[in-house]
């Protein structure tokens, strides 16, 4: 079958491309498995952090992708279009996986990291780990609801804001513009304020309904009550920190932080930045619950995604626009 195989991990550049178009066997399904024919599968931003070796190591060669929208061909559901989202399994019996915290089991895998992914015609998955898509969306729709829409999600619902609280949202790509649309359906009288270096971004979000957008060391009209931030460096943790009001949280939606600018926690100024209560706190990975919840009221609430469309052979050409931060929405390769 056709695939975007990674073969070893390196900077992303133009030259030499990082994923290769190559045909491979089709996956075969051990027991409890389903295979699903892939359609559709989103780009995220922790495939850059993969290639170019910031997140845990993949198994290589790897099939990345974990936003896969498709038909299961064989197995428990034939016929029935799924999507596979960033949990490819956990223990089930750790008490992480009985408390509905599946996301942190110390046996969690990764799909596109710890087995293969949706960047080819076909991949496997565990039949409970397949997520019904709601017929409100389109394949390509749907796909980058799966990681960039469900951890939009769960840090929203981590962030602890009610509705009327101030929100900040650092940085403003894939997650963070669905983030945007999901507060405006949940908390219709919650003011969202949003910091991006492009200006590209900051007019997005003001004509998706943010009441203010800047700089991210801009200084927005009202001190807010929780700030997502999903830039992957530590400059803007700062910054979010000092708009937050007394008892404020700072939810961190990355899944690795660049080393570059680490220098600048060390000014970290306690009185202004973390007394009074103010909590920092990150999100990891996704629960199935939090998937499915997410889908269900997206489509509900009538939120789709903007999102530009690629072929699979184009995978790396889509990864260097997303890294060279030519990013409106999200990206997805058509299978
Ligand atoms: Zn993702
Ligand atoms: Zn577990």
């Amino acid at each position: 079958m056709k695939s975007m195989l990674l073969r070893g991990l390196a900077p992303l550049t133009e030259n030499p491309i990082p994923l290769t178009y190559v045909d491979i066997p089709e996956p075969t399904l051990a027991s409890g498995e389903v295979l699903v024919r892939v359609s559709a599968c989103g780009v995220c931003h922790t495939e850059l952090d993969e290639i170019e070796g910031r997140t845990p190591p993949p198994h290589l060669p790897v099939v990345l992708g974990h936003q896969a929208v498709g038909v299961i061909e064989e197995g428990k559901g034939k016929g029935q279009r799924v999507g596979v989202a960033w949990i490819a399994s956990a223990c089930g019996e750790c008490e992480y996986c009985k408390s509905g915290q599946e996301n942190l089991c110390a046996q969690f895998q990764a799909t596109g990291r710890d087995v293969d992914g949706g960047y080819a015609k076909y991949t496997k998955v565990r039949a409970d780990f397949v997520h019904p898509i709601p017929e409100a969306f389109s394949d390509v729709e749907a796909a980058p609801l799966l990681c960039a829409g469900a951890i939009g999600y769960r840090s929203l619902r981590l962030s602890n804001l009610r509705d009327g609280g101030n929100l900040g949202l650092m940085g403003f790509g894939g997650s963070n513009h669905l983030v945007l649309k999901m507060t405006n359906y949940q908390f219709p009288n919650t003011k969202v304020f949003v910091f991006s270096r492009n200006p590209e971004e900051r007019e997005f979000a003001l004509s998706l309904g943010a009441a203010w957008a800047g700089e991210i060391d801009g200084v927005p009209p009202e001190a807010l009550d929780a700030v997502i931030d999903t830039t992957p460096v530590w400059g803007p943790d700062l910054e979010a920190l000092k708009r937050l009001k007394p008892g404020g949280r700072l939810v961190i939606n990355a899944i690795r932080k660049q080393e570059t600018d680490k220098q600048v926690l060390t000014t970290l100024d306690y009185p202004s930045q973390l007394w009074m209560e103010k909590e920092i706190k990150s999100v990891a990975n996704v629960t199935r619950a939090d998937v499915r919840e997410f889908l269900e009221l997206a489509a509900q609430a009538g939120i789709k995604p903007e999102f530009q469309e690629y072929d699979l052979k184009d995978a790396n050409q889509a990864l260097l626009e997303m890294k060279q931060g030519k990013i409106r929405g999200t990206k997805v390769l058509k299978v």
